[in-house]
Order: structure tokens, then sequence, then C-alpha cells
């Protein structure tokens, strides 16, 4: 294998009802870093139906090219299909590096693309960066979250990785720097679908969306029952803000799975986190740690939590939330 064959960061760009998912444009931003570090071109890949304007949208993200395929196989996401598509591709691409969302489709996709490549794949990374031997340095939580892990792809190209919703930084849209646009057709092979979408139902339950939030009022275990979420509702509410928490209180039933900050829930970074009544365990701290600014309440001053926390209050959290509440409220009138 001669690894001079091999140019380019691509980028696999998730769409769901021709909506981009947050996470591509992200890893378009850190696609376009390492490209700079390589000297290499950033090649976003788009797959779908109908999705020309898309295509256009996505070339507002810094790629210099977006290779598109628009074809009815590629409607609604099933393995095969996609998988052949996006194979074939970086066939003829032969990229450095190919970065996919650790979402429940790129986690289906990656690692079937990744066999019929015969490469390597880093899944669930949490940080990437380019060694001095130009390898791609590919991080993760491993043994439950208790060491990360970095990883490197050595024998073979091209490095693939999956790469956590929420942790790289989406880059700002440029209208003005758009990407050479290129439309491919792919010869699929049929006979190996196995799957056919008869019907797509979709969940009537308001989505929440953790990742989305500027503002995350976190409550864990110390928050000590259901009822209690009541106040921390309401603090998010001062501050328009969001109500998430730790795996515990997801555990315990508090709350749903999608409110969940951590290594098995959300990757967050809003521009202030409070963790409330939130110990600080390796593993919900990896979820939430890129937070711009975070304030801690715990009765214990020796919470891990204080380790990152810019801010640390030690107290009954039932005590000073009111406060705080009110304080804001004062502040705003
Ligand atoms: P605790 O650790 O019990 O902490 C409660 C805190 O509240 C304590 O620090 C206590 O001092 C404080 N407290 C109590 N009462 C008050 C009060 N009145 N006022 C102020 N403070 C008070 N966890 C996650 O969060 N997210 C994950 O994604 C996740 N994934 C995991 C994956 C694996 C493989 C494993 C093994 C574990 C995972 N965990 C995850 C669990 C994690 O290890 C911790 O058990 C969990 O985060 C603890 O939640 P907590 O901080 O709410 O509870």
């Amino acid at each position: 294998m001669n690894f001079e064959d091999y140019k380019g960061v691509l980028v696999f760009i998730e769409q769901r009802d021709n909506i981009i998912e947050n996470v591509s444009l992200e890893l378009l931003g850190k696609g376009k870093d390492i490209a700079n570090e390589l000297g290499e071109d950033l090649i976003a890949v788009l797959l779908g139906s109908d999705n020309e304007d898309l295509a256009k949208k996505v070339s507002m993200y810094g790629a210099n090219r977006v290779v598109y395929v628009d074809n009815k196989n590629l409607d609604i996401y099933t393995t095969e299909p996609y998988a052949q598509a996006l194979t074939e591709i970086i066939k003829k691409e032969n990229p450095d590096v190919v970065l996919i969302g650790a979402t429940s489709i790129g986690r289906d996709l990656a690692p079937r693309v990744s066999a019929r490549l015969k490469t390597g794949l880093t899944a669930d990374c949490t940080k990437l960066e380019v060694s001095e031997d130009r390898q791609l340095m590919m991080t993760r939580p491993a043994f439950g979250g208790n060491i990360m892990a970095t990883i490197a792809c050595p024998d073979n190209r091209p490095q693939m990785s999956t790469v956590r919703p929420g942790v790289m930084k989406r880059p700002l849209k440029d209208e003005e720097n758009l990407s050479l646009i290129q439309k491919v057709d792919i010869k699929f092979n049929e006979s190996k679908f196995k799957v056919k979408v008869l019907e797509v139902t979709k969940e009537t339950k308001e989505k929440i969306n953790i990742e989305d939030a500027d503002v995350l009022v976190s409550g864990g275990r110390g928050i000590g029952h259901k009822d209690a979420f009541i106040k921390l509702e309401e603090l998010a509410g001062v501050l328009k803000g969001t109500v998430s928490s730790s795996r515990a209180v997801v555990d315990a039933g508090w709350l749903d799975h999608d409110r969940q900050v951590g290594q098995t829930g959300k990757t967050v970074r809003p521009n202030v986190y409070f963790a409330l009544g939130i110990s600080g365990a390796i593993q919900h701290m990896a979820g939430m740690e890129e937070s711009e600014c975070i304030i801690a309440i715990n009765k214990d001053a020796s919470a891990p939590i204080f380790d990152i926390a810019d801010i640390g209050i030690v107290g009954d959290v039932h005590k000073i939330v009111p406060h705080l509440i009110d304080e804001i409220e004062n502040a705003k009138s």
C-alpha cells in the first residue's frame, strides 16, 4: 500500500429528511483543521435524494469539494445502499482520512464501509490530532471511560473514525467561499439490498435536544427525587435553558435518556453548564467538560466536579437554587 496515493480528508454528511445533522458540520470544522495540517483538501460527501439544494448548503461550510449522490435508493437510510455508495466514492477519491458522526446511522455505516475497504476504524472518538509523522491520532474513552486511549492506523489507509456529536466546534457558515459541487452516479447492486422501508412512523413525543442548548441546568442524584426537578425547570426557564441530567437520574426513572449527559448519553458544550448535585464521575465529565463555563453546586467540598468547575458553590442545592432564581429575576427587572 503506497500511502502517497491517499490524499484528502473526507467527511460523510449525514442528513435526515434533507436536514443536515449538526455533527456533520462539526466534522467539517475539524476536518478542515486536519486537512490544513496535512496540506490536503477537505471533501464533503452527501448521500440522499432531491438533495441538490442541500449540497449547495453544505458548500458554505469550508469544504474544497462537495460530492453528492441524488438517488431514490438513498432517500431513507438503509445500510446496504449507503454502504455501497460511500464505499464506491471512497475508492474513487482515495482519501487519507474519513470522518463520520457517531450517530446511530454513523455507527451502523462506518464499520461496514471500513470492512469493505479493509482498513481500521476507531469508533466514538472525542479527540483527533495529527502526529509529527502525519498520522491521525484518534482518542476515545476506553475501559468504561476510566482511561482515554489514543489509537492510530499505521498500516492501512484511509484512517477512519467516527466522532461523537457535540465534541468538535461547528464552523460558521460562509456564503462567500463556496465549494466546488460535483454530482456523481452510483451503480447499485440491488440484488444485495436486504431491507425495504415500507413506512416511517415518527415519534410524536417532543424531542429534547440538549446538545443545542446554550444553557444547561443539569441535575444529579443529589437532587433527591423526581419532583425536585421542578425547581431546576424554573431555573432553566429564567435562563432560557434546558434541563439535563446525570445517568443516575435517568437510571432512577426521573428523566428520559435523551436528557442524559456523558459517555453513554450526549456530549454537550453549552455556554453555561450547571452541575447540581452531580459528583463528577469521569463518565459524566466526558460529556460536558468542554462547556464554556461550568457552575457546580454540591454539598461535598471534595466532589470531583469542583476540579473542572469555573465557579464552585459548596452547599445544599435545595437552598441555593431558589436564591439563584430570585437573584436572576431581580437582575432582569
Ligand atoms: P452521585 O455520584 O451519587 O453524586 C451525587 C452528588 O450529589 C454527590 O456528590 C453528593 O455530594 C451530592 N449531593 C447530595 N445531596 C446534595 C444536596 N442536597 N445538595 C448538593 N449536593 C448534593 N454517568 C453519567 O452521568 N453519564 C453517563 O453517560 C454515564 N455513562 C456511564 C458508562 C459506564 C460504562 C459506567 C460504568 C458508568 C457511567 N455513568 C455515567 C455513571 C457514573 O459512573 C456515575 O455513577 C454517575 O454519573 C453518578 O451520577 P451523580 O453524579 O448524579 O450521582
